[in-house]
C-alpha cells in the first residue's frame, strides 16, 4: 500500500480500534479515489476525506423487551447517520445477532457512496440491532419492534432519516416498526420505505435489489457483446434479495443453479425455476432459514457447510452477506470458467478476492450493482411526498433508467483500456458528488 494511504488507514485504526470491517471498507474506497483526491488540493485543504470517514452521529441504544416465557431480553440498537450532503440519511436496518458498530459503520459509509450513484437525493446511514428475528414468534418480533421504536423515533423523520429494511427486517418488520413511530407521533408519513402496498408502499420494493443487480449484470455484458440468456449463474442465499434476482435471472433466459443457507448449498443442475421458486417461497415462510429440504424435493445436490463458488458457472451472483468470497472461492470460480462475478451483497467479496477477480475476470462491487434496492426506496419517498402510487411498469422503467446511469457512471471513471474497473468507477463515481455537496455546504 502506498506510504500516504497506509498513515490515512493507521490514524483511522488508531481512532477506531477493532472495526475490522469499517477499515476494509473504507480502504478500498481510499484505494480507488486517493489519485483524484489529490489531484484535487480544494478537496484536502477541506478534510473531504478525513470527514467522510467520521459518521456525522452515531445513536446507541438500549433495547428491552419481554419474551413469550416473561422474561425481559436485552439488546443493543443502533443507528449510524453517516452523511447528510446529498439528502436524508437514507439506509436499512439489519437485525442479526452479528450486528456490531463496525459492521453498520462499513454498512453506512458504502451506503453514502451507493446513494450518491443513485442520482437521487438521499445520504447515507444504516441501522440495526443484534437481535435475530430467527426462531422468535411474531408476538416477540413485534415487541422487539415496538421497544427499538420507542428510542428511534426521537431520531428519524421523512426529512431527517429515513430507515428501510436489511437482512432479517422485511416487510413484517417494517409494518411493526411503522405502526409504533406512527402511534408516538400521532403522524402517517414516509418515515420508512419498504412498507406495504396498501399503506404508502412502492410496487417493485420487494424484488427491486434484485431486478436491479440482473438489470446491472446485463449492461456488464452487452459491453462485452453477450446476454443473460444462455448463461449459467450461481446465486447465494435465498432471501428477497436473491429471489428478485433469481427471477429475474430466469425471465431474461438465464439459468440459477444454486442457493445457499446457513446450513449449506444447494447444486440443481436443471436450474431453480417455476414452481421451485416457488417452494423457496414457502420455504422461507415458514421461517426456516434452511435450503437442505430443497433437496429431497427436488432430487438436486446438497453441500452441508459449504458455499455455492465451486460449482461451474459463467455468472456468480453473491446474494448473502458481506466476505462470502474470499480469495480461495474467487480462484475456484475462474478456474472453473466463471467470467463475471456481480456482487449483490454489500461488500460480498474479501479485499483479496476483489483483487483476485478484477484481474481474472469481470467484477462490479455491491455498491453499484444493489443499488437498485435503495432507489426503489428514492422512489418510494418521491410517491409518498406526492401522495401517488405509481404503477408497476412506471416503477421498473425508472430502475432500468438508473441502473444503466450508474453503470455508464462506472464506466466513465473506471475505464482502463478495454476493461472497465468497476471498483474505481463505482467508488470515483459515487465520492464526486458527495464531495462537491461538502465543499458547498462548508465546514459542517
Ligand atoms: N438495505 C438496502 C441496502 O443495502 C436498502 C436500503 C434502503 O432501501 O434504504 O441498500
Amino acid at each position: 500500500m502506498r506510504a500516504d494511504i497506509n498513515e490515512f488507514i493507521e490514524n483511522l485504526t488508531r481512532r477506531t480500534p477493532g472495526e475490522n470491517e469499517f477499515h476494509q471498507a473504507v480502504e478500498e474506497v481510499i484505494g480507488s479515489v486517493w489519485d483524484f483526491y489529490e489531484k484535487n488540493p480544494r478537496y484536502q485543504k477541506a478534510k473531504i476525506l478525513e470527514r467522510m470517514c467520521e459518521p456525522e452521529r452515531v445513536i446507541m441504544f438500549r433495547v428491552p423487551w419481554v419474551d413469550d416465557r416473561g422474561e425481559v431480553q436485552i439488546n443493543r440498537g443502533y443507528r449510524v447517520e453517516f452523511n447528510s450532503a446529498l439528502g436524508p440519511y437514507k439506509g436499512g436496518l439489519r437485525f442479526h445477532a452479528s450486528v456490531t458498530l463496525s459492521i453498520l459503520k462499513f454498512l453506512g459509509f458504502e451506503q453514502t457512496f451507493k446513494n450518491s450513484l443513485t442520482t437521487l437525493p438521499m445520504g447515507g446511514g444504516k441501522g440495526g440491532s443484534d437481535f435475530s428475528p430467527k426462531g422468535k414468534t411474531d408476538g416477540e418480533i413485534m415487541r422487539f419492534c415496538q421497544s427499538f421504536m420507542n428510542e428511534l423515533y426521537r431520531h428519524i423523520g421523512p426529512n431527517t432519516d429515513v430507515p428501510a429494511g436489511d437482512i432479517g427486517v422485511g416487510g413484517r418488520e417494517i409494518g411493526y416498526l411503522f405502526g409504533q413511530y406512527k402511534r408516538l407521533k400521532n403522524e402517517f408519513t414516509g418515515v420508512l420505505t419498504g412498507k406495504g402496498l396498501a399503506w404508502g408502499g412502492s410496487l417493485i420494493r420487494p424484488e427491486a435489489t434484485g431486478f436491479g443487480a440482473v438489470y446491472f449484470a446485463q449492461h456488464m455484458l452487452h459491453r462485452l457483446g453477450q446476454d443473460i440468456e444462455g448463461q449459467t449463474v450461481a446465486v447465494s442465499g435465498f432471501g428477497n434479495v436473491a429471489w428478485g434476482a433469481i427471477s429475474k435471472i430466469n425471465q431474461l433466459g438465464g439459468k440459477v443453479v444454486t442457493i445457499s443457507g446457513p446450513d449449506g448449498y444447494i447444486y440443481d443442475k436443471e436450474g431453480i425455476s417455476g414452481d421451485k421458486v416457488d417452494y423457496l417461497l414457502e420455504l422461507r415462510a415458514s421461517n426456516n432459514d434452511i435450503v437442505e429440504p430443497y433437496a429431497k424435493e427436488f432430487g438436486a445436490e446438497f453441500f452441508a457447510g459449504k458455499r455455492p463458488w465451486e460449482v461451474p458457472v459463467n455468472i456468480a451472483m453473491p446474494c448473502a452477506t458481506e466476505n462470502e468470497v474470499d480469495l480461495n472461492d474467487a480462484k475456484s470460480l475462474v478456474k472453473n470458467g466463471c467470467t463475471m462475478l456481480a456482487e449483490v451483497s454489500n461488500m460480498g467479496s474479501t479485499a483479496e478476492a476483489a483483487e483476485y477477480l478484477s484481474e481474472h475476470c469481470h467484477y462490479a462491487p455491491g455498491k453499484a450493482v444493489n443499488a437498485g434496492g435503495v432507489a426503489v426506496s428514492g422512489l418510494e419517498m418521491s410517491q409518498n411526498s406526492m401522495r401517488i402510487n405509481w404503477p408497476a411498469e412506471e416503477v421498473d422503467l425508472r430502475l432500468k433508467d438508473i441502473m444503466k446511469n450508474i453503470h455508464d457512471t462506472c464506466v466513465n471513471y473506471g475505464l482502463n483500456g478495454h476493461k472497465v474497473d468497476y471498483i474505481k468507477g463505482a467508488n470515483v463515481g459515487g465520492f464526486v458528488k458527495v464531495a462537491e455537496a461538502m465543499m458547498a455546504h462548508g465546514v459542517v
